[in-house]
């Protein structure tokens, strides 16, 4: 639909959570994602998972309560920003099903749309990628908690989308992913 010359338009706004294991693809996924959501002139907001944490998470580790309180905060910020018409990309783990429900209840409470896409990458496949060298240091004994090696990951249950990157380009992951959104009246 044409907008007269001049009127801005107006997306509604709505938060997509990429979950997944790390080295899955959710961070790829969402800043491709985002470009191509800019070009068609939409408000687009990437909430990267160690810039949100050193933000608004400093002082918590990696327990799973201190983990469940990230998310749950991560989860807040999404919403605030899906409710003034922004997309808001949530690259992050949020490896237990219960804080990935409250942030759904939280957005539904709201009255504003979420989409939990689960980044399906197989552990191994991630450890080959290993794109920050967690598997490896795991693996070396340097570092223990990793998501997926030696610290759980709830896979979920009923997710909006799974996404296999394994046997998927970058383009044609991100392009299932903008496939859901217009599904959903969200792009
Ligand atoms: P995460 O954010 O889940 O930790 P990243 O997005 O940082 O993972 O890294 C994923 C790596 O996998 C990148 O090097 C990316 O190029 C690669 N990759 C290969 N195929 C895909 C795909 N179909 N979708 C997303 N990433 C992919």
């Amino acid at each position: 639909m044409s907008r007269p010359k001049g009127t801005p338009a107006v997306w509604q706004g709505g938060t997509v959570w990429l979950t997944g294991l790390p080295s899955a693809g959710k961070t790829t996924i969402a800043t491709h994602l985002a470009e191509l959501l800019r070009s068609g002139g939409h408000r687009v907001q990437v909430l990267d998972g160690d810039e949100a944490r050193a933000a608004l998470s400093a002082e918590l580790g990696f327990s799973k309560e201190d983990r469940d309180t990230n998310v749950r905060r991560i989860g807040y910020v999404a919403g605030l920003l899906a409710e003034h018409g922004i997309t808001a990309l949530v690259p992050v783990i949020a490896p237990y099903a219960p804080s990935r429900a409250a942030v759904r209840d939280m957005h539904a409470a709201r009255g504003v749309p979420y989409l939990e896409v689960h980044v399906a990458t197989p552990v191994e496949i991630c450890a080959e990628r290993d794109v920050k060298s967690l598997y490896a240091r795991q693996a070396a004994g340097e570092i223990s908690g990793l998501t997926g090696a030696d610290d759980p990951y709830e896979e979920p249950v009923d997710p909006d989308l799974r996404v296999h990157t394994q046997h998927q380009t970058v383009g044609e992951s991100v392009r299932q992913v903008c496939a859901l959104l217009t599904a959903r009246g969200l792009s």
